[in-house]
């Protein structure tokens, strides 16, 4: 499955485009953190379509029976490219937003603890399922969210980011042998 992430690669001049509509937010949401805002590139039609067809081009044919989105940007791409796929989308959630039987994973932030959350029944035995997000920072959440879907009784095809801090070294935390796609490193 590696090949996935080596045919994940896009040009120079796209990963330039969108690099170009991505803003960096010194100090936000605290001191010290850069942030990665994707606003400008969801506002610009071009770079949104281009950005999704990007996500989504080592995935078609690819036996995906579903997109799992992480609360809150990764329902933004995870809906955009379950269209694009033809799949279905089910949201990864914070704790206590689903209103059905869900099951949760807890995982560590910086400071404290976060919960994700899905449906318990949102998906079939052995579906198998894209994990997308905006942003892979520490490689948490993304972590998080690997197991939830394995706890579904699903099996994780890949996951799909737009962003990579790859200096905070997230991906160590991913497992080696399941696709991670990343559009634009940092
Ligand atoms: P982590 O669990 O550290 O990989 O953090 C990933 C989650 O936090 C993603 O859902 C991102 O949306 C968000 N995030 C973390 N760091 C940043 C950043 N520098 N810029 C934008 N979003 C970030």
């Amino acid at each position: 499955m590696s090949e996935v992430a080596v045919s994940a690669e896009i040009d120079d001049a796209l990963r330039a485009r969108l690099a170009a509509h991505v803003r960096d937010v010194p100090n936000f949401p605290s001191p010290g953190v850069l942030f990665k805002d994707i606003t400008p590139l969801l506002a610009d039609a071009r770079a949104l379509r281009d950005c999704v067809d990007a996500l989504a081009a080592p995935w078609r044919g690819a036996g995906l029976d579903a997109i799992c989105g992480i609360e809150a940007r990764g329902f933004i791409f995870g809906a955009a490219l379950a269209r694009a796929l033809d799949v279905g989308f089910v949201p990864l959630r914070k704790a206590g937003k689903l209103p059905a039987a869900t099951r949760g994973v807890e995982y560590l932030l910086e400071y404290g603890s976060a919960r994700l959350e899905a449906h318990a029944d949102a998906l079939t035995s052995g579906a198998r399922v894209l994990i997308v997000d905006d942003v892979l920072a520490t490689g948490g959440t993304l972590a998080a969210g690997f197991e939830l879907v394995q706890s579904l009784d699903a099996e994780v095809a890949g996951a799909a980011v737009v962003i990579e801090l790859a200096f905070l070294a997230g991906r160590a935390r991913w497992p080696a042998d399941v696709p991670l796609q990343a559009l634009l490193r940092y």
